[in-house]
């Protein structure tokens, strides 16, 4: 591996370079998973040098964001590689996500906390864990990612496990992507959260 090893136990410097490559592996089996489009041209890199968050993706110019010194076991990079690319992916595949998001959260007035719990949100971060952890099962067994999950996340993940054969209907988890916002709420409910 490309890592370079800090002074602290499992706290890696990641390179450009192996993010760069690392992201020509992951995309295509993020693509292959989700069904959905993964343009890894359509963004650039971005490194930060903080520890949280571990990493994001910036829906405005499609850039990734790392921490520098990020704290990651085995393969576990490939999975949070694998969980902002599907988020890339969401927002590159269904064009106005993020305004039909953003309506919602204004006609019901959400703040602070309760933005983050809107039904968009659950599917947008249920959906990716879901492929991030399908990719782990196939890909990066070894990869120790269990302590870096959210819970919320995981919850979200089931609800789509439960309602599409164990999250294995794309076909359906797509079409809500464009589907009505009352789909959503029958699946996630409207500001499900869970600490
Ligand atoms: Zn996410």
């Amino acid at each position: 591996m490309n890592w370079k090893k800090s002074s602290e136990e499992n706290k890696m410097i990641l390179t450009e370079d192996y993010v760069r490559k690392t992201i020509e592996e992951v995309a295509p089996l993020v693509e292959e998973e989700s069904g959905l489009k993964c343009d890894v041209k359509d963004f650039k890199l971005k490194f930060k040098l903080i520890s949280s968050p571990l990493a994001s993706y910036n829906i405005k110019n499609h850039e990734l964001r790392f921490s520098k010194y990020i704290s990651c076991n085995g393969n576990c990079f490939y999975l949070i590689l694998g969980h902002e690319l599907m988020h890339h992916s969401q927002y590159h595949t269904f064009k106005d996500l993020q305004k039909r998001e953003k309506e919602f959260i204004s006609s019901k007035g959400l703040k602070d906390k309760l933005i983050w719990s809107n039904p968009f949100n659950s599917l947008i971060e249920g959906d990716a864990t879901l492929v991030e952890m399908n990719l782990q099962e196939k890909y990066f067994k070894n990869a120790k990612a269990g302590e870096i999950r959210n819970l919320s996340y995981l919850y979200w993940r089931g609800m789509l496990c439960e309602k599409f054969n164990d999250g294995k209907d794309r076909k359906g988890i797509n079409e809500l992507y464009t589907a009505p916002v009352g789909e959503l709420i029958k699946i996630f409910g409207e500001n499900t959260i869970f600490l």
